[in-house]
């Protein structure tokens, strides 16, 4: 390019760079009618089979970093396990979670009274806080958030969230093993702080609700948990609210679905639930 050239003629380079701007263009669109798969609605340049790798590099990290995330021990807690995985099961079995037999759908709780947070991973992997379910006051409101975040998952937000964060190259290459030293740590640690959009918020509770709708429980126990939480924000913001954004209405909305789907458990199981958050103190 004669650069003098380019000095003396500022209109023809305003014309190459629109036109460069224009090819461009054209290559976002021909990439986005390649990848664009994802079923949580908005674009998703990642395959189901790429979320399930990553989700099993991050969840490993994860498993392994245990200042960042204590792991409540599974061989002393085995009857918190098995009520929280008895409860995930039984939203899994009411067919209505995509990707159900792909995705690990594993649970592990992390061992902190102080913070009020859940996360899922790519592929299905479910962290919830002990902070989280010594909140809560029955099965019904954890069911509620599990189906929420179940939802993330199976509609594969975290996936299109990281990859507005971290950009599609970096996650590719850890899904392929080449990614920098310590990236995989760093997404990991990303996790539990990522921000979900409103949008993908409102379509985790409306698939809270249809999960629920499928079994004995209220079909809205979120909407208890949105309620207390809204509640206890006032004097402490917790980290649920930061990374899970109320989208609006968030409350009536989950009512509103729940009564549009007739649903009609009735199931909180107040008292079992009780008796499991006392074996977590
Ligand atoms: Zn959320």
């Amino acid at each position: 390019m004669n650069v003098l050239k380019m000095i003396n003629q500022p209109q023809t380079s305003n014309n190459m760079r629109h036109f460069s701007l224009a090819l461009i263009g054209t290559m976002i669109i021909s990439v986005i009618g390649i990848g664009c798969g994802g079923s949580g609605g908005g674009l998703n340049f990642f395959s189901v089979e790429q979320d399930i790798e990553l989700g099993r590099q991050v969840s490993q990290e994860i498993n392994s970093n245990s200042s960042e995330f204590p792991i409540l021990p599974e061989q002393s807690n085995r009857e918190v396990y098995q009520y929280i995985r008895g409860i995930t099961d039984r939203l899994l079995s009411t067919g209505k979670v995509a990707h159900k037999d792909e995705f690990a759908w594993e649970v592990k709780i992390i061992d902190d009274p102080e913070t009020l947070n859940a996360f899922a991973t790519p592929g299905g992997y479910i962290y919830v806080y002990t902070g989280l379910i010594k909140f809560l006051d029955s099965e019904d409101e954890l069911a509620g958030v599990m189906g929420h975040e179940i939802a993330h998952a199976a509609q594969r937000h975290s996936t299109q969230q990281m990859t507005k964060l971290y950009g599609l190259q970096i996650l590719a290459s850890v899904v392929t093993g080449n990614s920098e030293p310590g990236m995989i740590e760093q997404i990991a640690l990303g996790l539990a702080s990522l921000k979900n959009s409103r949008s993908h918020e409102s379509e985790a509770d409306e698939y809270s609700v249809i999960y629920l709708c499928g079994t004995s429980y209220n079909a809205n126990g979120a909407a208890g948990f949105f309620r207390k939480m809204e509640d206890a924000s006032t004097a402490r913001p917790p980290e649920f609210m930061s990374t899970h954004p109320n989208p609006g209405n968030r409350v009536q909305d989950i009512d509103a679905k729940a009564k549009e789907l007739g649903c009609r458990g009735t199931s909180d199981n107040r008292g079992e639930y009780r008796r499991i958050k006392s074996l977590l103190q």
